[in-house]
């Protein structure tokens, strides 16, 4: 089966008006899910990536197979008060409010070369908000990478000093 057609689109959740991806029914498939981590690999394999990065909860689940399918450790980003040790938080916007997100100062060595790994961009402020994280901890961002990507919703202009890639687009 091909990649896109294993996301299963639902209109109207969670609220009226969007149309969301559900990445569910790819992860559930054996042979699109690795097709989509094989992806990821064969795009970062010459990139000399040092970790990677991903933000809860569906970042994890395509950071942590391609960190080890590379080799790599995996750095998780979470909500405010799930990371024990001492952290560092970025607040960034919503389309309603504001939100934040949390890195452990030390899980980062200074200048290693990072990939940050999400199932989706849309307007791209979470990534920027990862990114931004990663960059205070000390990492070199070399690619943000995404199972989908949303064009219509112009993340890429929020994000062009980085190398953006995605597996999947809609528009
Ligand atoms: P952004 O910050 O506007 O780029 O939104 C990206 C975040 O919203 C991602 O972390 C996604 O998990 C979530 N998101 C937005 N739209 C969808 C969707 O259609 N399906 C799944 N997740 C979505």
């Amino acid at each position: 089966m091909n990649l896109k057609e294993s996301i299963r689109v639902i209109e109207g959740f969670p609220k009226e008006g969007i149309s969301f991806k559900d990445i569910t029914t790819l992860i559930g498939d054996g042979e699109t899910f690795k097709q989509s981590v094989d992806a990821f690999v064969e795009y970062l394999k010459d990139k000399k990536i040092d970790v990677i990065v991903g933000p809860e909860a569906r970042g994890f689940i395509f950071g942590v197979p391609v960190a080890y399918a590379m080799g790599l450790g995996f750095v998780p980003v979470r909500k405010p008060g799930k990371l024990p040790a001492e952290t560092i938080r970025m607040n960034y916007a919503l389309e309603y409010g504001t939100d934040s997100l949390e890195i452990h100062k030390d899980a980062i060595k200074k200048g290693q070369r990072v990939a940050i790994i999400d199932d989706l961009l849309a307007t791209g402020g979470t990534i920027e908000a990862v990114a931004k994280l990663v960059e205070e901890a000390g990492g070199e961002v070399v690619t943000l990478g995404f199972t989908i990507e949303l064009t219509e919703l112009n993340g890429r202009d929020k994000l062009k000093k980085y190398d953006v890639m995605s597996l999947v687009e809609y528009d």
